[in-house]
């Protein structure tokens, strides 16, 4: 006997719980809770195509974001500049391991897998090589996506430049550029993408292979 339940006929409410019969929508149309008002589910336009694209674009521009100058600081007629990179190498050199270590991991690997991640999922759908490792590698993918934490690092930037600013002489450089760039990159290429339909699909085509 197969105990399974086919979760693919059923959408419940992200957040009043309410149960609903899957419907099946167009691009571009969403579905309402009629409860709350909540989004059930988006179909989005193009998704894959975008995501696509922004995650490529957030590819090219992992390097300078990581290794270009983000600020300058002259105090005291020294002028110093320094990327992301070198502010870990300046933590470890402190001795602040732990805390160089989870900038390393949120603010550098976490990030830069993730967008991996959304190029992978989106290059084997744009092209159509969909594999059965895609589920395990989506469902990983699922558990990643809450501990990307550039915006944290990017509002730990605009802290220090506003306390910096009234005792130094600082100067923006295109390091920063780079990282706000970054930023919008991994956080669009990560919300344009539509979640629900690779579930789907994915389901659809290999769901039978694992039960
Ligand atoms: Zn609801």
């Amino acid at each position: 006997m197969n105990n399974k339940i086919n979760t693919s006929l059923f959408v419940a409410c992200r957040q009043c719980d309410a149960l609903y019969d899957k419907l099946q929508l167009k691009q571009g149309q969403l579905a309402k809770c009629n409860r709350c008002g909540g989004i059930l589910i988006e179909r989005k336009v193009d998704f894959i195509e975008r995501s696509f694209n922004w995650s490529l674009a957030g590819l090219i521009l992992m390097l300078p974001a990581i290794l270009l100058p983000i600020m300058g600081v002259t105090l005291a007629g020294q002028y110093n500049q320094a990327s992301l990179f070198d502010c870990i190498l300046v933590l470890i050199d402190r001795g602040f391991f732990m805390i160089a270590c989870l900038v390393f991991l949120f603010a550098i690997a976490v990030p830069i897998v993730r967008l991996v991640g959304v190029f992978y999922i989106s290059y084997c759908f744009k092209f159509n090589k969909l594999k059965p490792s895609l589920l395990s590698f989506f469902r990983a993918y699922h558990h990643l996506d809450n501990w990307a934490m550039l915006n944290v690092f990017m509002l730990a930037i605009v802290v220090s430049m506003y306390k910096l600013i009234d005792d130094t002489e600082l100067s923006v450089n295109l390091g920063l550029l780079a990282f706000i760039f970054w930023l919008i990159c991994s956080t669009m290429s990560s919300v344009v993408l539509d979640q629900n339909y690779i579930w789907e699909k994915l389901d659809q085509a290999f769901a039978k292979d694992e039960a």
